[in-house]
């Protein structure tokens, strides 16, 4: 069974949760003890005991939940909202096509300009290799699922219908559908769901801190990992590998970064192998790390590339595949022979998601987002670093505008404070309680926050996260 931890945010938050509820009562004349939703990422006993924390409106880098309370939003939504929660050049271009063609599909040699030109846009935008084409989606999920559906087609074309298995890392976040589920390699999104699908293999999660061995430097250690991906390829035949898929930076397994020259040592064994190489940039892209895409700033040319998020700045649901160009001849070849390239969703290229995300990008252009987050991106991660040294803190770890707090005893990985403190949830609920969203996954804690966030903005969240680490050793010791 499963329970509430030790310091879950309402227990730790009584008295605002007390009055959260009358006050919800007075305004919808109903509580939410319990609510009718099947929550996602949720456990059971939040939605049948407790208040859900019910977010109500958005400005800028804010948050607001029904009963007024203000909350910086350091997450950025779900690390998605770049352009913060009141862009209104997003509000009005959705208006605008909403108001002429609200919807229109792009089956059948049908489409529309809105998903033309963002296509064209993308194509122009990512620079790492030259890409050939774009496939639409709604959401990063969708956008794994769908490129392991156009590898397999791909080499079945091919003529190597072997060539199945995917290779992703321990620790990484793909999405939560059948196979993006299969491809993530966090044991939650496994348990109980009789995943993962037999073709997906992990290997080694590349995190430095955790993993090294006494004495190994960065680099000693990304060949090690290289070293080990090459003996599963030899191991499994690497006739029947397809793929292989990495984010270039772990997102929810931990805002986990590469160690040094980790992506060059692991795409020469790829390549070397034949096997493509599949850059899921959902978290990373259009400026997250301080560079337009994640395979800019780790020298990775990649064969295909998930998005999605950013992509509007999750004003609207859409995600996107990018296509190498040796791909696309040979995915062209085969629909020719079979009639039709049967893949695709109602909203694959849905007008109003593409004006959005047109408007997103072409504002990431004329305000140089790339500046914008390596201007306020020393001020954030500095700020949050300088809290290194604190007895219960293991390692901060971040770049650009993205990092993650893990919670240890002695510094060391190999000491995790029990799981029943909860002292990630503790912490977290105490960024509640002041006023602040992050993240907690277990003793991690995460933050995204909005490429917008202002100077005076990071001086409130590295003031928060201060006075809640103060609270939260005060707790543990
Ligand atoms: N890939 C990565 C790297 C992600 O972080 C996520 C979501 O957080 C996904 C895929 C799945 O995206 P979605 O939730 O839109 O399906």
């Amino acid at each position: 069974l499963l329970q509430a931890p030790l310091w879950s945010r309402t227990s730790s938050s009584q008295s605002s949760l007390a009055k959260d509820s009358s006050t919800s009562d007075a305004k919808t004349g109903q509580g939410f003890k319990s609510h009718d939703m099947l929550a996602p990422f949720t456990a059971g006993w939040q939605t049948n005991e407790l208040n859900p924390l019910i977010i109500e409106k958005s400005e800028g880098s804010y948050v607001y939940d029904i009963n007024g309370k203000k909350y910086l939003d350091a997450l950025a939504g779900l690390w998605s909202t770049a352009l913060g929660g009141s862009e209104q050049r997003l509000v009005d271009a959705a208006t605008a096509q909403l108001k002429k063609l609200p919807f229109y599909h792009s089956f059948w040699n049908r489409t529309t300009r809105p998903a033309l030109d963002l296509a064209k846009e993308l194509l122009e935008l990512f620079t790492a290799r030259k890409m050939a084409k774009a496939f639409f989606v709604n959401s990063g999920s969708e956008a794994n699922d769908t490129q392991v559906k156009l590898v397999w087609y791909y080499y079945n074309a091919l003529g190597k219908p072997d060539k199945k298995k995917f290779i992703a890392r321990t620790k990484s976040y793909h999405g939560s559908t059948l196979i993006a589920a299969s491809l993530s390699g966090l044991s939650a999104l496994h348990q109980k769901f009789d995943l993962p699908a037999p073709f997906v293999l992990h290997t080694d999660c590349p995190h430095y801190w955790r993993y090294h061995l006494p004495g190994e430097t960065e680099e000693e250690f990304a060949t090690r990992l290289a070293n080990n991906l090459e003996e599963l390829i030899l191991k499994e035949g690497p006739e029947t590998i397809a793929a292989f898929i990495a984010e270039p930076v772990m997102g929810a397994g931990g805002v986990i970064l590469p160690p040094a020259a980790y992506f060059d040592k692991i795409q020469a064994v790829v390549k070397k192998y034949d096997i493509l190489f599949i850059a899921d940039e959902v978290i990373c892209a259009f400026g997250r790390l301080g560079y337009m895409f994640g395979c800019d700033k780790y020298n990775i040319k990649p064969d295909l590339v998930s998005l999605a998020k950013a992509l509007s700045s999750a004003y609207m649901p859409i995600g996107a595949i990018l296509v190498s160009p040796e791909i696309i001849e040979v995915i062209h070849s085969q629909s020719n022979k079979l009639g039709v390239f049967s893949h695709g969703f109602t909203y694959s290229g849905s007008p109003v998601p593409c004006v959005v995300a047109l408007e997103a990008l072409k504002i990431y252009k004329e305000r140089n987002i790339v500046d914008v987050v390596n201007k306020i991106a020393p001020k954030f991660q500095d700020g949050v670093k300088a809290f290194s040294d604190s007895p219960i803190i293991g390692e901060i770890r971040g770049t650009g505008l993205i990092l993650a707090t893990e919670f240890v005893d002695n510094k060391s990985p190999n000491d995790p404070f029990p799981p029943e403190w909860g002292v990630g949830a503790y912490f977290g609920a105490q960024c509640e309680k002041l006023g602040m969203l992050v993240r907690v996954a277990g003793d991690n804690i995460m933050m995204s926050p909005p490429f917008i966030i202002s100077p005076e903005e990071v001086d409130e969240l590295i003031s928060i996260y201060g006075k809640a680490l103060r609270e939260t050793e005060k707790r543990v010791q």
